[in-house]
């Protein structure tokens, strides 16, 4: 079996990770740290796991072969690097850190350790987006000519935490979803952002100088062009990722989103059809791909370098808004 610590008593890990853990075959969770032993030991009754504590080293030295961190962003970086440096395998929430530049130190650490490396980026695990990177790939829509991601949501309040208000934690709506935007892009296009110009907002939620709102423009490396919208304050706008092409349009509803769900509509001369996908929970499939990895089998869903190109496109966007200017997109791979 694979045994997992849990580094942060978060949200993410009790609403999806706990379960997406449990329902694998050969997945176990050992124990969780929290950096309040209160609330480990609450969080640890709550969830049925044996073991809290209070330090990392305490974790580490427990008996786990891998690590789900979902602690605040700033904290990622130090608790992957002792975790590999202790041999285990690590699954970190995105972004992989506060800057590219520490991801790849992270990377580069995990490769030397021969350690695996996965960044949770959940809806590359969306049977919505992989039906759309697979019609893409298959030239159903022609040669891929412009995208549109609509990924503006309302914060729920229990989440109107450090997200709204603590910049040092790694706050603000860019790298909380514009990543995920960035990440799903490439992965649906298979293509890789050059360049982005952005706008930023603070719509009334976010406080301290941090954004609440985004629109993005993406030039990628085909020639493709992609614009991209994502909010922490608009109730009503539905999601949506569309992508259009010389000879059909790809258009998915509702499917940015933690839920196996929506629609993907193709439309062509021929008129329009939907397209089928799978419907296994995106956190599910995210570890069984990450237990698979650790068995040699293939990749994480989303690779250390994935975490990499979409936290330095995020990075970009704000440069961009911050400066005025359209920024250049380079992960340093
Ligand atoms: P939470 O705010 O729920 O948890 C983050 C940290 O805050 C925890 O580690 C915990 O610290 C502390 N905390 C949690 N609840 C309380 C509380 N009631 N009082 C005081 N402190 C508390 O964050 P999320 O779960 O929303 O996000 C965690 C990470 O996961 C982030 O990196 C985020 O970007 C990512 N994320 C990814 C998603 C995805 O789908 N891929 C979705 C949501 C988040 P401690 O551990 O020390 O107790």
């Amino acid at each position: 079996s694979l045994k997992w610590g849990l580094i942060g008593a978060s949200t993410i890990a009790r609403q999806f990770m706990v379960n997406a853990i449990r329902v694998q075959a050969d997945g176990k969770i050992a124990a969780v740290m929290s950096s309040s032993p209160e609330r480990g030991q609450a969080y640890a009754v709550e969830n049925n796991i044996a073991v809290a504590v209070s330090t990392l080293d305490e974790l580490l030295a427990e008996d786990i072969d891998a690590v789900y961190i979902s602690t605040t962003n700033e904290l990622h970086l130090e608790q992957a690097l002792a975790a590999i440096k202790a041999g285990k395998h690590v699954l970190c929430e995105k972004p992989l850190a506060l800057t590219s530049a520490d991801a790849r130190t992270m990377v580069a650490a995990a490769r030397a350790a021969g350690i695996v490396l996965g960044t949770n980026h959940h809806l590359r695990n969306a049977g919505a987006h992989r039906a759309m990177r697979e019609a893409v790939a298959a030239g159903r829509i022609g040669k891929p000519i412009a995208a549109r991601v609509f990924h503006a949501v309302y914060l729920p309040e229990n989440l109107q935490g450090w997200r709204i208000a603590r910049p040092e934690a790694g706050g603000g709506v860019v790298l909380d979803i514009t990543v995920h935007d960035a990440d799903t892009l490439r992965f649906v296009l298979g293509d890789d952002p050059v360049e982005v110009s952005a706008f930023t907002q603070s719509a009334g939620m976010a406080g301290s100088g941090l954004e609440d709102g985004a629109m993005c423009i993406w030039r990628f490396k085909s020639g493709l062009i992609a614009q991209s919208h994502e909010g922490f304050t608009t109730s009503y706008a539905g999601t949506g990722f569309e992508v259009h092409g010389s000879e059909g349009s790809l258009i998915a509803s509702n499917v940015m989103t933690q839920k196996p769900v929506g629609t993907v509509m193709l439309r062509t001369a021929s008129g329009e059809e939907e397209l089928s996908f799978d419907h296994e929970d995106l956190y599910v499939r995210s570890v069984r791909r990450f237990h698979a990895a650790i068995h040699g089998d293939g990749q994480p869903a989303a690779t250390g370098e994935d975490g990499i190109w979409s936290l330095a496109s995020a990075e970009a966007a704000l440069q961009s808004a911050s400066s005025g200017k359209a920024i250049k997109i380079d992960p340093k791979l």
